[in-house]
C-alpha cells in the first residue's frame, strides 16, 4: 500500500516543530510505527510530516525535583534499558520489553504512543497508574495534563493539533512497587488486556487498566477496596471482584467483552497476588 504524496521537514528545535505544525494540514513524525501503516492505509492523508525524531530535547531520561521525567522522543527500548527507569519504575521496564518486536521498540517512541492513543497500546496502563503529568506545548504555550484526563476515548487525546508531547514527568514515590502484565495479541503483542499495579508504602493502589475499553482508565471501584485494608487473600478477593465494574468493555475478533471482562480480572489477580 502507498501512502498519498506529502511533504517533509525536519526541524531542530520543538519551536520549529511547532511553527511547521500551523502550516496546513501537517502531522508529526516521531517513530513511525503508527502513524506509516495508518498512511499506507490511507487512514490519514497528511499534506506535511514534521520528524521530530532528530530534536534533541525530546531525548533522555533523568531524575529532577522529585520526578523522574522521560522526554517525549525516547524509544521503547532506551526506557528498556535505562537502569533509572529499572530501579524508580520497575513497571515501565516491563511494559516497554513487551512492545512489540525489535525494531518497533528500537524506532517507536512513548510520546508517539501516548499520542496516538490506541486502545490496545501498552504505555497509558503504566502511564496513569504512576500518576504521571504529560507536559506538551503548542503556539499557545505549554500546558501539563494529568495522565487522568489526557485520553479521551478511541484514539483521542486532549493534544490539539498543533501540540507536541515534549516529556512524561512520574512523581517518585518513595517506597512504591509496581508491576505491569498483559495478555498480548499473539503477532503484534498489542494488549488484548494490559494491567498496572503500583502499592505505594503506605498500602494504597493505582488500578489501571489498557485495552479493555475505548480509553485507558483507572479502576477507581477496584482501588478503594484497599483504603484502610490488609493487602490478604480476602482483600485482592474483593477487589478482583470490584474490578471493571460498569465499564463498557470492547468486543472484537480476539476477545468478546464477556472474555476481556474475564481476563481483565485475572491479569488483575496475578498482579496484586505479585505484590502481595
Ligand atoms: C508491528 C507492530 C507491533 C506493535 N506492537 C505494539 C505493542 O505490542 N504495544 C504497543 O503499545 N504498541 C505497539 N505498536 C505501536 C508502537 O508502539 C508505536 O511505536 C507507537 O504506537 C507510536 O510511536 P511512534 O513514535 O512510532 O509514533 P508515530 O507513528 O511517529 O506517530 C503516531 C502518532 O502520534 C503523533 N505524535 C508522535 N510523536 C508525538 C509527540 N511527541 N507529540 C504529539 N504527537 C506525536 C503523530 O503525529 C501520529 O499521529 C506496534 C506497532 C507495530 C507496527
Amino acid at each position: 500500500m502507498i501512502p498519498t504524496a506529502f511533504d517533509y521537514t525536519k526541524p531542530a528545535t520543538v519551536e520549529e516543530a511547532i511553527a511547521a505544525l500551523s502550516d496546513g494540514d501537517s502531522k508529526l513524525l516521531a517513530g513511525g510505527y503508527s502513524l506509516i501503516p495508518a498512511m499506507k492505509m490511507r487512514l490519514t492523508q497528511p499534506s506535511k510530516l514534521v520528524d521530530i525524531s532528530g530534536i534533541p530535547s525530546l531525548k533522555g531520561i533523568k531524575e529532577e525535583d522529585g520526578e523522574i521525567v522521560i522526554n517525549a522522543g525516547t524509544t521503547h527500548y532506551e526506557i528498556l534499558t535505562n537502569d533509572l527507569i529499572k530501579n524508580r519504575l520497575p513497571f515501565f521496564t516491563q511494559a516497554a520489553g513487551i512492545i512489540g518486536d525489535v525494531q518497533v521498540r528500537n524506532r517507536g517512541t512513548i510520546g508517539g504512543s501516548l499520542a496516538h492513543a490506541d486502545p490496545a497500546a501498552d504505555w497509558p496502563a503504566p502511564v496513569l497508574a504512576a500518576e504521571a503529568i504529560i507536559d506538551v506545548k503548542g503556539t499557545g504555550g505549554g500546558r501539563s495534563i494529568p495522565a487522568t484526563d489526557f485520553f479521551t476515548g478511541l484514539f483521542s487525546t486532549q493534544l490539539l493539533p498543533d501540540e507536541i508531547i515534549v516529556a512524561i514527568r512520574i512523581p517518585v514515590q518513595e517506597g512504591a512497587r509496581s508491576v505491569y502484565l498483559s495478555f498480548e495479541q499473539p503477532a503484534s503483542r498489542f494488549a488484548i488486556v494490559g494491567c498496572a499495579v503500583l502499592r505505594k508504602a503506605d498500602g494504597r493502589v493505582n488500578i489501571a487498566f489498557t485495552g479493555v475499553s475505548e480509553a485507558p482508565f483507572r479502576d477507581r471501584g477496584a482501588e478503594a477496596v484497599f483504603d484502610g485494608k490488609s493487602w490478604d487473600t480476602a482483600t485482592i478477593d474483593t477487589a478482583v471482584d470490584a474490578a471493571i465494574g460498569e465499564v463498557d468493555v470492547l468486543s472484537d475478533h480476539f476477545a468478546s467483552s464477556e472474555y476481556r471482562r474475564h481476563l481483565a480480572k485475572v491479569y488483575l489477580k496475578r498482579a496484586l497476588q505479585a505484590l502481595a
